[in-house]
């Protein structure tokens, strides 16, 4: 691939001709203050993410905001405040610099947020995610970052042991649905994605 400033630049240009609006940082410290700066007063939900967690990004936005992460809380309660939501912010496991981002999910709160009901949603974006087309971002997301979640989460699954995902027909498969986002719903106010020139999460 081409280096990651260039392959941002690529991805950026990419969703702003999808119709994405885009904003781009050197580093987390920038990204952060950003969304602290942009965000206010609202009901925030955020998706399981390891590159929000990384980025202290519950912490940063509850000064100012009602926070709501089923990380933090006690799971089922927070992800049944969907409703509630007015910004949700996740990252994605795949980002294709042709202009799309793709997402899977084990149970479903994390893909319903991205496309239905909050006014606006951010994607939250390190440049370890990027993939150079399509294809590839399915593959990053299903072989690169399903598995280090499902080692992450302790499970005794296949690809928790070696990293590759063997397409499990497991009950406890945390692969049960993936979205690919093609352009911003309809129905949403702001569709964001935040680049970030950093490596975060899976
Ligand atoms: S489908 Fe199964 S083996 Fe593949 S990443 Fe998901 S949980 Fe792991």
């Amino acid at each position: 691939m081409t280096d990651s400033k260039s392959g941002l630049e690529a991805f950026a240009g990419s969703l702003r001709k999808h119709g994405y609006a885009v904003s781009s940082f050197a580093d987390a410290r920038a990204a952060v203050e950003y969304l602290c700066a942009n965000i206010s007063g609202e009901t925030v939900g955020f998706g399981g993410s390891v590159t929000l967690d990384e980025l202290g990004l519950y912490e940063a936005l509850g000064g100012n905001n009602e926070v709501v992460w089923h990380w933090r809380g006690r799971g089922e309660e927070e992800r049944s405040r969907v409703a509630e939501f007015t910004v949700f912010l996740t990252s994605v496991n795949g980002a294709a610099l042709t202009g799309e981002m793709v997402n899977i999910d084990g149970t479903g709160n994390r893909l319903a947020c991205s496309l239905y009901r909050p006014r606006t949603v951010y994607f939250v974006i390190g440049r370890n995610k990027l993939a150079p087309d399509l294809p590839a971002a399915i593959n990053r997301a299903r072989n690169i970052a399903s598995p280090r979640n499902a080692a992450r989460l302790g499970l005794d699954l296949p690809c928790a042991k070696d990293l590759r995902c063997h397409d499990c027909n497991r009950p406890d498969r945390i692969c049960r649905a993936m979205v690919i986002h093609m352009r911003p719903m309809l129905n949403a106010e702001r569709t964001e994605a935040v680049l970030i020139g950093a490596d975060l999460g899976y």
